[in-house]
């Protein structure tokens, strides 16, 4: 029996973490007194400007098994937001074993990924994994040859990470928000 589409979320959260996004945008999403109230209690801290709300990622209300702590009072965007893997197993175009192991794939790139990076000087380990990425880069760009040559396979395993991300995951190449 085909598993439920938001099943798929179940096992994967990686829309909510700090692995595809570094924020959710709320666009013309009212916000009321009672949403806002109960999303500050999971964590999700909304900074609204006159260009339109937001909050950051990973996002305060997933928790550990990585289900949101407010599904059903969960933001309009979080709602709506389907990524290309999501689409594609509810077309029927991949299969729920196969969709399993591609989110596995990415998870396991990152621990991976996440571990060497911890162990360069210039890293931020404390910082959204995103931006971890995006420091790592900007250093890339600006180092000398010699210490370039030395992390050229961290270099290649986040060109792998980003690959698999965008051929899967990414609807466009907009990839700093959703
Ligand atoms: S990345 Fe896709 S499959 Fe994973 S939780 Fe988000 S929408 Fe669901
Ligand atoms: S509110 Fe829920 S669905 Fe939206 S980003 Fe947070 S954990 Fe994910």
């Amino acid at each position: 029996m085909k598993q439920q589409a938001n099943s798929l979320c179940l096992q994967c959260g990686l829309c909510c973490s700090d692995i595809l996004f570094a924020q959710v945008d709320l666009g013309e999403q009212t916000i009321t007194r009672v949403c806002r109230t109960r999303w500050r209690s999971v964590s999700i801290n909304v900074i609204e400007r006159s260009s339109g709300a937001s909050f950051s990622l990973p996002c305060g209300a997933l928790d550990e098994q990585g289900r949101c702590r407010c599904y059903h009072e969960r933001p309009h965007t979080c709602a709506r937001f389907q990524c290309r893997l999501l689409q594609c197993y509810e077309a029927g175009l991949i299969s729920w074993p196969k969709a399993l192991e591609k989110i596995e794939q990415v998870k396991s790139h990152v621990a991976a990924l996440s571990q060497s990076l911890a162990d360069l000087a210039t890293d931020e380990p404390e910082a959204p994994f995103y931006f971890r990425l995006q420091l790592f880069r900007e250093w890339y760009q600006a180092a000398n040859p010699e210490a370039r040559a030395e992390v050229s396979h961290l270099m290649v395993a986040q060109r792998a990470l980003l690959l698999i991300l965008s051929q899967e995951f990414y609807l466009s190449d907009t990839v700093s928000q959703r």
